[in-house]
This record gives structure tokens, C-alpha cells and sequence, in this order.
């Protein structure tokens, strides 16, 4: 099995929702696909599309990844299929340690097609795969899922939140994370108090991405000061995400679970979060996310570092919500996945045929990834 071919195009995510920390005005993402020459069974395409959050990689694709993937001369694993392995020692021979960056969100997208060319070879959903490579054949029965939402908008008021929330709930989901720290603290907790309301006033239901909006101390203890007495599901990314002297000390004043890493993209990285990190194996929450992360080939090993640190696997929670962390949660068996619950976004929900009820979600059956079956992503992954 050998590749023939390697497609990227730059994907514009421009939309009018804010964080904390960015406006989504001028995001982009790369959308990938990589054609395989599959002997008896064809010329098989698999398909990525980055993460949320930290634009196209097209340059870095083009120049350097992509053409060192298109020299391996066999692609075949040890038990006949495509592996995925070849690929990724292929796309980082020269590679010096350190300085993930963007390179690793490159190499992720390229990984992510190669696992739903492995996937769609083998006839096969993701999960399933992944369950036989990497969990001894376990899965998820039914996959646990939250909705992410509640971004700032231009025009957007405590009604428009409420509604969009609501929208959320209509659809199957029972824990909500919202968007809090760009407008202070008074105004946090109008926010956090108008959604609880809808949520029978139970702050397990209800976690806050603050993204990273704390610079000091005394900023990190007013926030848990007021954000405590509503007992959140977690609050996410207090502080800048190589900060551990600064998460250190917010794990050490507040009680309630604290979320992070989708902005470390490495085994590395991560193990630095985990040992110096200040974090509460029992309770917080390690997002780092696959896909920025150099792919399944990495995030299966960060897996089993954070499981040699006592770290359950029930504590990993991919961040963005796309679908290689679906499969990835499903079939590792991993806490739960997040979802970007608006609709009409394009990385938004999960493909056709998976039904969210009671806060979780069926597995699909698609070979593959599924990007075919989600209307919003096929519309840009089909003319690749
Ligand atoms: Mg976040």
C-alpha cells in the first residue's frame, strides 16, 4: 500500500463569535485528502480537517509534511493493513524535539486522514479500530458528550445565551459549557446564573472556559472567589497554558475541578502539565486535543503516560469537538467528548445517524471517520 496522492486546501471558519481570548473573524482550517493505493480494494481516499482554533497549516503541509509522506515506499503494517505508524516516522524523521507549535496541528490533520484511509480499508468505523490497535477490543457502549457553546456575539444579551442554551438541551445534551472572562466577573456571573436556571440550578451540569483571561494570583483566586459557590462541572483554562507555577497555586486554593491542555500539543508537553502542573488526578481534566497534537500516533501515547501517572482515563477530555476526537474518546474509552453544539457551524455537531439522548451518544457505523455523512464538512472535503 503505498500513497498516491496528497491534497490541502485552506478552509475558511470565519464566523462572529468571541472568547476571551480570539475572534473567529478570520480562523481558518486545512482540510486534507490523501489518496491510497489500496491493491485489490482500490484507490481509497481518507480525509482531515484541523482542529478549531489555530488556522490552516497549508504551508507547512506543502513544504515539508506532505512530500516527506509521499516517498514512503509501503505503507503496510504488520497485520496487512494501512498503518498509520509509517506515516507519522515518515512525516517527523528530521524533527528536532520541542517546538510542537503549529507543526504538530500539520502533522494531525495528516494523521487524521491516514486513519480514515486505515479505517475505510479495514471497512470499519474509526472506534472500532482504534478499540482493536490501541484498548484490547473495548469501546464505549454509547459515547458521553457535552455541548460547548455560549460564545460572545456583537449583538449577543443574557436572552440570546438562553435561548441558544436551551436550543442545546432541546437537542439531547445535559451538560453545558459556556464562554465566560471577557466582560469581568460581575458579568460572568449574570452569565453562569442565567444559564444555571435552565439547568435546575445544578453547577455539576454547567462547566466555564474562561480561555486563559487570569495573568496573576490575585485574578486567578477573585475568579474561583466567584465561580465558587455555584459548584461548576469545571472551570477551563484559567491562565496561559505553560503557567504551572500560576494553575498550581489556583489548584491549591480551589477545591472544584480545573480543565486544561488544549494548548499543549505534545507527550512531552502534557507530561510537563501532569508533573508540575498542580493537577488533581481524582478530579481535573487533561484536554489535550489529538488533532493539534500530532495525531492518534501521539495522543495513544500520551494516553498511556498519563495512565503510568495514575491518571485515569476518564480524566482525558479531548478539547474542540471534531470528529477524530469522537472516535478517539469511543474507542479509547476516554471521559467524554466535546461537542460544538451550534448547527449551522461548520465543525458543528456529529455525523448523520449518531442520536444524542441523557448526555450521550450512539457509535456510528460509517467506515472511517465519517466526514461523508456530515453534511457541513462534506460540502467542503468533496471537491478535494
Ligand atoms: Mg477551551
Amino acid at each position: 500500500m503505498r500513497i498516491t496522492d496528497i491534497r490541502e486546501k485552506a478552509v475558511s471558519l470565519a464566523d462572529p463569535m468571541s472568547n476571551a481570548g480570539i475572534s473567529y473573524l478570520q480562523m481558518t482550517a486545512s482540510a486534507v485528502a490523501i489518496d491510497i493505493d489500496a491493491g485489490e480494494k482500490g484507490t481509497i481516499t481518507g480525509y482531515g480537517f484541523s482542529s478549531v482554533g489555530r488556522y490552516a497549516q497549508s504551508g507547512l503541509i506543502e513544504e515539508r509534511f506532505a512530500p516527506r509522506l509521499r516517498v514512503v515506499e509501503d505503507m503496510t503494517g504488520a497485520d496487512g493493513g494501512l498503518d498509520p505508524v509509517r506515516g507519522w516516522a515518515a512525516m517527523m524523521a528530521n524533527e528536532k524535539p520541542g517546538g510542537d507549535g503549529d507543526r504538530a496541528g500539520a502533522v494531525g490533520v495528516l494523521d487524521m486522514s491516514l486513519w480514515d484511509a486505515a479505517a475505510k480499508i479495514e471497512g470499519v468505523p474509526l472506534w472500532r479500530l482504534l478499540s482493536e490497535r490501541y484498548n484490547e477490543d473495548k469501546a464505549h457502549d454509547r459515547v458521553p458528550v457535552y455541548a460547548t457553546g455560549g460564545h460572545y456575539y456583537p449583538d449577543g444579551d443574557l436572552t440570546a445565551l438562553t435561548d441558544e442554551i436551551k436550543g442545546y438541551l432541546d437537542q439531547g445534551y445535559e451538560t453545558i459549557k459556556i464562554k465566560c472572562g471577557q466582560h469581568g466577573l460581575d458579568d460572568d456571573c449574570a452569565r453562569i446564573e442565567a444559564v444555571l436556571a435552565l439547568l435546575d440550578n445544578n453547577g455539576a451540569r454547567l462547566a466555564v472556559d474562561v480561555n486563559c483571561m487570569c495573568s496573576t494570583s490575585d485574578e486567578t483566586q477573585a475568579m474561583a472567589d466567584a465561580y465558587a459557590p455555584y459548584g461548576l462541572a469545571w472551570i477551563e483554562e484559567p491562565g496561559h497554558p505553560h503557567d504551572f507555577e500560576l494553575l498550581t497555586g489556583l489548584t491549591a486554593y480551589y477545591d472544584g475541578a480545573i480543565a486544561t491542555g488544549e494548548n499543549l500539543f505534545s507527550m512531552s508537553e502534557t507530561y510537563n502539565l501532569m508533573r508540575y502542573g498542580g493537577l488533581r488526578a481524582d478530579k481535573d481534566l487533561i484536554q489535550v486535543d489529538p488533532a493539534l497534537s500530532y495525531g492518534v500516533v501521539e495522543y495513544a501515547n500520551i494516553v498511556r503516560l498519563a495512565e503510568a501517572g495514575d491518571w485515569p482515563r476518564s480524566q482525558m477530555v479531548p478539547h474542540a469537538g471534531h470528529l477524530l476526537a469522537f472516535h478517539t474518546v469511543a474507542g479509547l474509552q476516554l471521559g467524554a467528548h466535546e461537542i460544538a453544539a451550534r448547527p449551522d457551524f461548520l465543525l458543528g455537531g456529529l455525523q448523520a445517524g449518531v442520536e444524542i439522548s441523557g448526555g450521550a451518544a450512539t457509535l456510528p457505523e460509517t467506515p472511517g471517520i465519517g466526514f461523508e455523512t456530515h453534511e457541513q464538512l462534506w460540502a467542503v472535503l468533496a471537491d478535494l
